[in-house]
């Protein structure tokens, strides 16, 4: 498997530190509002990465922090009369619900900042002790200058940065250092050596990952905009602390969502909220859109971008309903096409998977997908299908959508859903039967959490 490595700008081979087990850390986001859909498309990219790495059969872990402490954070809460933390927790809740309605389900853990104070006071004092920072009446910073590959992520010249930087806080010696820990007596505010007051951004990062995957691991991912200055600091923080190069062995950067030819963002205002676009669209018509362009390539987002997203998917949808038909039609399950269908079939699996294994390229495992759609329909007109090639087809768009987490056959669970409920509420009446109220109960709440209610009459 080959991945683009941001820090050697080429596809590298990928090698994890140990075999098979992968360590995957991606920025998570500052919850003090709802996620745009630029967020949704970061995070729609590194969820396929992680269900492709696990399809691959590496055992995965992947890691997101919380950023539930910073000045954003803390502004709104002022603005809306609210404690900060409480604040923070109710976008956290919105934040997960969001990702859960995109699709986006394999996080293993979501590390907030505030819960990792201690490991945050830890690395500060170790880099202090290292003379990499340095402590004035405001807060404890990092020495820029002492780090000298400061820039190689972003490969700019620590001079070029320093000089053209300006910043108002006076205690610093240079103004390209930052901050590790500010001093501040407000809440929300913790005890530290350093009197009380709470971490810069980029601390909390490095703090989580070292405490969960060490000092080095696999891949770090996040959005382009985070490669300078926040990437090249937890670098300088991570590798000064430890001692240890590199700190992950592949830097993965997703492109922007851009409207009109500007990055979505909060501060211009040209944002759309992952609920409302939700409100008028499927979130499986989002991902094919976000997976139609690959994870490093921009994308134009618009109205005319979605209906041609649902468009196409709608046509893998009904062409596998067709199937469907087919094979609910008394299909023969010989036939002299039978064999070398099986083979088309494989051969294109084989290359679906080739392509994600060249960079994750969605865009061309999709054109794979079209190609067999395309196909289909041709052979739909001269009716050479049999069973055990549908049932082939059917396994095979179910695994595509399992890797790109987007569900082809809508019908086809819907149906399974109501078997199962079905062996459930006969199972339930048996139960009534035997009058076992308090489990024929228990089963009634619980469908009811799920959203079916139940009447007995
Ligand atoms: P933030 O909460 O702003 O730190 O953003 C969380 C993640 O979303 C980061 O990895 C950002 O790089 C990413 N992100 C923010 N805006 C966009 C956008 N318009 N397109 C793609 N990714 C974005």
């Amino acid at each position: 498997m080959f991945i683009y490595n941001t820090m050697s700008r080429s596809k590298e081979q990928f090698n994890p530190i140990k075999p098979n087990r992968v360590k995957l850390f991606v920025c998570g986001p500052t919850v003090y509002d709802d996620s745009h859909i630029g967020h949704g498309r970061t995070y729609i990219a590194f969820d396929c990465i992680a269900r492709f790495l696990r399809y691959q059969g590496y055992s995965l872990f992947y890691l997101q922090n919380i950023t539930d402490v910073d000045d954003k954070v803390i502004k709104r809460a002022r603005e809306k009369g609210t404690d900060p933390l409480v604040l923070a927790r109710e976008y956290e809740r919105r934040y997960l619900a969001d990702m859960k309605a995109l699709g986006v389900k394999n996080v293993n853990l979501y590390a907030r900042a505030t819960e990792h104070v201690p490991e945050i006071i830890v690395q500060i004092k170790i880099l202090l002790e290292k003379g990499f920072a340095y402590e004035t009446e405001t807060g404890v910073y990092f020495e820029e200058s002492k780090f000298p590959d400061f820039g190689k992520l972003s490969r700019r010249k620590l001079e070029d940065l320093t000089v053209h930087r300006v910043d108002p806080d006076p205690s610093k010696r240079s103004p390209g250092d930052f901050a590790l820990w500010k001093k501040i007596d407000k809440q929300p505010s913790w005890d530290s050596p350093w009197g009380r007051g709470r971490p810069g951004w980029h601390i909390e990062d490095t703090a989580i990952t070292e405490e969960y995957f060490g000092s080095q691991y696999d891949i770090h991912g996040g959005g382009l905009d985070l490669i300078f200055p926040h990437h090249e600091a937890e670098i300088a923080q991570m590798e000064s602390a430890s001692g240890l190069k590199p700190m992950v062995r592949c830097w993965m950067h997703t492109g922007f969502l851009n409207v009109k030819g500007e990055k979505m963002s909060k501060s211009l205002g040209n944002f759309i909220t992952i609920r409302e676009l939700l409100q008028r669209w499927d979130g499986d018509v989002f991902r094919f859109l976000v997976l139609s362009t690959h994870y490093r390539s921009p994308i134009d987002f618009g109205e005319e971008a979605l209906i041609q997203a649902h468009n196409s998917l709608e046509r893998v949808r009904k062409t596998l309903k067709k199937l469907d038909e087919l094979l609910k039609s008394n299909l023969d399950d010989e036939g002299s096409s039978n064999v070398k269908n099986i083979e088309i079939w494989d051969e294109a699996h084989k290359k679906f998977i080739e392509a994600m294994e060249d960079d994750f390229n969605t865009p061309q495992a999709l054109s794979v997908l079209f190609e067999i759609v395309r196909n289909i329909n041709r052979q739909m007109q001269n009716e050479i299908f049999t069973k055990s090639s549908i049932t082939r087809i059917k396994i095979l768009f179910e695994e595509w959508g399992e890797i790109l987490g987007i569900n082809f056959l809508p019908g086809e669970k819907q149906e399974r859903t109501d078997d199962v409920l079905n062996i459930l509420l006969d199972v339930r009446n048996q139960l009534r039967e035997k009058k076992e109220w308090e489990l024929s109960d228990k089963i009634r709440s619980q469908l009811k959490d799920l959203g079916f209610g139940l009447e007995d009459n």
